[in-house]
């Protein structure tokens, strides 16, 4: 006989009751937000657990993000103590690449396979395009690679794309699938969709071997956050369901916001249909949310056409509260036109201080924004105002890969001597300055007491260097001593496109199909926005070394920065949602698509935002943005309209002075033109010091005292010779094997 329920089952109302006691046969679990999906999931995976209906390693959870897989093991812990390690608990690529390591060998890979990153698997695709003869400008090798990766997510091995598909990019990305993936076996390597598409082929070819094993043993699958599911993560569930049927999946129609990763709403129902005479159950209360929040995120979302429907209770309130009792609804959501976006990072700050002043806590806060960019002028502020914050799902701004190479271009220019900043880019983009190279120059460098930008300019001129390294560097630094002659003239944020633009810095990101590289692009324009408050480029890069110095411990109490998309599953006291504007949310890209599509998807993502709140929710929308370097006069975003006026309280900053708020309460801040009153622009023509002056030499260079003509020498790439010219740390030499050279006289010693 089973144990007992557990008491824990009590904390559950009667829906979720039955989902979680419902153990046998597919069981979809579809609602709304914050109508405990989640929590249903993880209890009913202890459950399983406590009733000995099946032992850890006979049970598979899959959550959406590695650290969704920490909590839920964390909470299944705290109801029945620490679970097995054996429980399969992680992300779809996670337990992909678990199930594909034992099975290697059936697609021709070792079991010790590696998983290729987007850089290098554009890389490998160019190599393939050149092999074949393809103009990589006529076919971009990212948009190849993304309809590859489409593919990929539809669960389409290159022979199985149907045929009505392979025109697509004028066949050329069908053409290159095949050997692309050929490529990617003979370097016993795979990428992130070959990890579920790898096991699809090896469950088809192998059925005995290598997926009824798992049929029999798997006897209960979970699955969160279903509506974000792809068709390759759903064949490959539906195959691993099969033996037991015991899949029970969560999700909300509503919240599907990774099309654009392939994730197919349809799979919901597709659910129903495969495994017919499957259990629905609905939850309808909200656990989570204020009444007037749950009123203004149903009303926004009730302008998607292409939805599922379905409705949302609150759980808190007492039923019989009547519209006006405001104390039962919750506060109204704020709507707040800002000036722009300075003033909007200044007064959620103000409010965040306000929130601690009463006793609040800032991790019960979160800033949540459109698009990782946007976070950077809330980080200025809460760092000048020393309110500890982090960045979820990315680092911060200024310690973002892309920014770090970009401020390096900065510091060399400023600096010759900054031997870490000139490491970091003399190969980024690719130049061909290799390994080799970077040895040589080191050695001069500590040989000679030299920075590694003086080092370079020595051994140019010599033979030390392979011509095409040689050349490559002698093209870096005359491009760094091109941008030094002009950086006084020249305004920081100015200078900064410049640079990005000419080193290629920024055409490297947009050439990469990573999904986070148009992100890197936006990040580096706002980088030349950032610039635009500076006077200098020393002053920007003290503040720069100022704000990283700023860093704290991970933990402790501190406000929550992150975009809408990372927000997802999350919940806060208090939400500020920032940026309402539009073309920046709903975002210019998916107004571009055609149809409602793109519009639709951004709604889901409005009403991600709106529902992550239990509390309170602000939202902001600036009057003037600075997109990309330029001033824009904004329109409130569409969504603003779309909110209930029942529950919403509109109103300007606080801080705007002299009338302005009520002038754009709710209008789009045009006949503002521009700028031009904001900030005066500080003069450009101020001092700056002296441009460093090269590198010390030691007083006597010793090559030259040390060599004189007729001399016989060792050299250590060259081997014997004789000297016959000695000048300026330099020496001709005829070398016994390979003749005339110019060597560097410290690489040399008396033979
Ligand atoms: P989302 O759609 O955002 O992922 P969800 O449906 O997964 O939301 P949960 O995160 O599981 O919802 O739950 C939302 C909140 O409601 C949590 O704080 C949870 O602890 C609480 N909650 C869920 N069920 C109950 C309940 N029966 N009684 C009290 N609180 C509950
Ligand atoms: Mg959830």
């Amino acid at each position: 006989t089973p144990p007992a329920p557990p008491p824990w089952l009590e904390g559950l109302n009667p829906e979720q009751r039955q989902a979680v006691e419902t153990t046998d046969g597919p069981l979809l679990v579809l609602s709304g937000a914050g109508t405990g999906k989640t929590r249903v999931l993880t209890t009913r995976l202890a459950y399983l657990l406590h009733q000995r209906l099946a032992r850890p390693w006979e049970i598979m959870a899959v959550t959406f993000t590695n650290r969704a897989a920490r909590e839920m093991r964390e909470r299944v812990g705290e109801l029945i103590g620490p679970p097995a390690e054996q429980l399969w608990l992680g992300t779809f690529h996670a337990l992909g690449a678990r199930l594909l390591r034992r099975h290697a060998e059936l697609v021709d890979l070792k079991s010790n396979f590696t998983i290729l990153d987007a850089d290098d698997q554009l890389r490998l695709l160019k190599q393939l395009m050149q092999a074949a003869n393809l103009d990589p400008k006529r076919s971009p090798p990212p948009a190849l690679m993304g309809c590859i990766q489409r593919w990929k997510d539809r669960g389409l091995t290159p022979e199985a794309v149907p045929t009505s598909d392979r025109g697509a990019m004028d066949g050329f990305a069908h053409r290159l699938y095949g050997p692309y993936q050929e490529r990617l076996k003979t370097l016993n390597t795979c990428d992130f969709g070959d990890l579920l598409l790898h096991c699809l082929t090896v469950f088809k070819s192998h059925p005995e071997e290598a997926l009824q094993p798992y049929q029999q043993r798997l006897r209960y699958i979970l699955v969160d956050e279903y509506q974000d599911t792809n068709v390759a993560q759903y064949l490959w569930l539906r195959l691993l369901a099969q033996g037991h049927r015991n899949l029970c999946c969560v999700g909300d129609d509503d919240q599907s916001i990774y099309s654009w990763r392939g994730a197919e709403v349809g799979n919901i129902l597709r659910f129903e249909q495969d495994f017919p005479g499957a259990n629905v159950i609905r939850l309808e209360r909200n656990y989570r949310s204020t009444p007037r929040i749950l009123a203004a995120a149903s009303e926004l979302i009730a302008n998607n056409r292409d939805r599922l429907g379905k409705t949302l209770k609150s759980g808190h309130a007492p039923q019989s509260a009547s519209q006006g009792d405001d104390d039962a609804l919750g506060e109204r959501l704020r709507v707040r036109a800002v000036w722009d976006g300075e003033e909007e990072a200044r007064v959620v700050a103000e409010d965040l201080i306000a929130h601690q002043r009463d006793g609040g806590r800032l991790s019960d806060a979160a800033i949540l924004v459109r698009t990782g960019a946007q976070t950077r002028e809330f980080e200025e502020r809460l760092m000048t105002t020393g309110l500890p914050y982090r960045v979820v799902g990315g680092p911060r701004f200024y310690e973002r890969l892309e920014i770090r190479d970009a401020v390096a271009y900065l510091r060399l220019i400023a600096q010759a001597d900054d031997d870490m900043a000139f490491e970091r880019i003399v190969n980024k983009p690719r130049r061909g300055i290799g390994d080799a190279t970077l040895k040589t120059l080191h050695q001069l460098a500590r040989a000679g007491g030299l920075s590694l930008s003086a080092a370079a300019t020595e051994v140019l001129g010599s033979d030390e260097l392979k011509p095409r390294a040689a050349k490559a560097l002698d093209g870096f630094l005359q491009q760094i001593a091109g941008w030094r002659e002009v950086a006084a003239e020249t305004p920081p944020g100015e200078l900064m496109s410049r640079v990005l633009k000419e080193s290629g810095l920024i055409d490297m990101w947009r050439a990469d199909p990573d999904p986070q590289a148009p992100g890197r692009v936006d990040n580096l324009r706002e980088l030349c926005t950032a610039l635009e408050d500076f006077e200098s480029l020393e002053t920007f890069l003290e503040h720069v070394s100022l704000v990283m110095e700023n860093e704290e411990a991970a933990l402790g109490d501190r406000v929550t920065l992150m975009t809408l998309h990372g927000a997802k599953g999350l919940e806060f006291e208090l939400v500020f949602l920032a940026g309402w504007e539009e073309e920046l949310f709903p975002h210019r890209r998916a107004l571009d698509q055609e149809g409602l599509k793109g519009l639709e998807e951004e709604r889901r993502l409005a009403y991600v935002g709106l529902t992550r709140a239990r509390r309170r929710v602000t939202i902001s929308h600036a009057a003037n943005r600075r997109l990309f370097s330029q001033w824009q006069s904004c329109l409130p975003s569409r969504f603003l309209d779309e909110l209930p006026d029942a529950h919403v309280v509109r109103e300007g900053a606080k801080g705007l002075s002299g009338g302005r708020a009520g002038s754009f309460g709710g209008g789009s801040g045009l006949g503002w033109d521009g700028p031009s009153w904001a900030r005066p622009k500080p003069d450009r023509h101020i001092e700056r010091p002296t441009p460093t002056p090269p590198a010390t030499r030691p007083a006597a260079p010793d090559g030259e005292a040390a060599f004189s003509p007729g001399q016989r020498v060792f050299h250590d790439k060259f081997g014997y010779g004789t000297v016959t010219r000695a000048e300026g740390g330099k020496l001709d030499i005829q070398f016994e094997k390979g003749g005339a050279k110019k060597v560097m006289a410290r690489f040399v010693v008396a033979a």
